[in-house]
């Protein structure tokens, strides 16, 4: 019987409590997110599941601090959280590399960012061990035009890590990626981050990828959370492994009927056929 990461000890990272936002312009309003509550455990690795437009990304903006609540509030360790700031990490979709630093030197960016007290040498060991880490020690002295759309984001993610914030967001990081770096790319921040032990919220409209990264997954309708599933798969997570199996499969539709609400299907039933 497989099991996920028993996380129910751990105390309360991120709280989102009754958040509502609107954006508004001067001729009109729109209720992007409508009393959306969530609480997300220390060391937690959360997937924000749902179709375009449904506001996975408004809701991202609102942990990074770019938006701010209509009503409700957020929790970080306990205190409102007022705008961006180096406890949380961010990574975008399009690549976000500053493209006059080369690779290192980007990396380099975000451990001075961290406003960590290293000296230049730790910096330079520092960011030469997250090049490793990403698979990119042969890359430090390229710029990102010289690098390909999988290598970008390798340094976007190990730049995030270097942070070394408690909180990573990322929001579909690797949503322009071709499919076989893709899932190099997902194993990758899967171990990564589990190594690390940070809480992350990981936005993604990719079913399979929430399931091989995620402790919990968050599926969205517009403006509102439908509902919360638990992934009750052991870690590490390989795609080849996981794909065929009982538990797998049992997810993977109850996903797809709660993406797709129209899918009605007894999927316990089904599966125990
Ligand atoms: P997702 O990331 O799930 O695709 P978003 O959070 O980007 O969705 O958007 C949620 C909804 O808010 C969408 O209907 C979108 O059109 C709307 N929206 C997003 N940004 C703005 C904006 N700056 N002004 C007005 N409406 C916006
Ligand atoms: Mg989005």
């Amino acid at each position: 019987m497989s099991t996920g990461r028993d996380l129910s000890n751990r105390p309360n990272k991120i709280q989102i409590k009754d958040v509502s936002f609107d954006y508004i312009d001067k001729k009109s309003r729109f209720l992007a997110l409508d009393h959306v509550s969530l609480d997300i455990k220390e060391g937690e690795f959360i997937c924000i599941l749902g179709s375009s437009g449904c506001g996975k990304s408004t809701l991202l903006g609102l942990l990074n601090g770019l938006h701010k609540a209509k009503s409700g509030e957020i929790l970080l360790d306990g205190t409102p959280i007022a705008g961006p700031g180096p406890d949380r990490a961010v990574v975008f979709q399009q690549y976000s590399l500053f493209p006059w630093l080369t690779a290192k030197e980007n990396i380099l960016f975000g451990i001075k960012q961290s406003g960590k007290k290293y000296t230049k040498r730790e910096r330079l060991a520092k960011a030469d061990e997250y090049l490793k880490n990403v698979g990119l020690a042969g890359a430090a002295g390229k710029y990102p035009n010289q690098l390909s759309g999988g290598m970008k984001q390798r340094v976007a993610v190990a730049r995030a890590l270097a942070l070394e914030s408690d909180v990573l967001l990322l929001d579909e990081p690797f949503g322009a990626i071709d499919p076989k770096l893709r899932l190099e790319l997902q194993e990758l921040v899967s171990s990564l981050c589990t190594q690390a032990k940070k809480t992350v919220v990981f936005v993604t409209h990719d079913i399979d990828e929430a399931i091989l990264l995620a402790d919990r997954i968050v599926v969205m309708e517009p403006g509102k959370i439908r509902t919360v599933l638990d992934v009750e798969l052991p870690h590490p997570r390989k795609r080849d492994k996981l794909v065929g199996t009982i538990e797998y499969e049992k997810l993977h539709r109850k996903l797809i009927s709660s993406f797709y609400a129209h899918v009605e299907e007894n999927i316990d039933a089904e599966v125990a056929l």
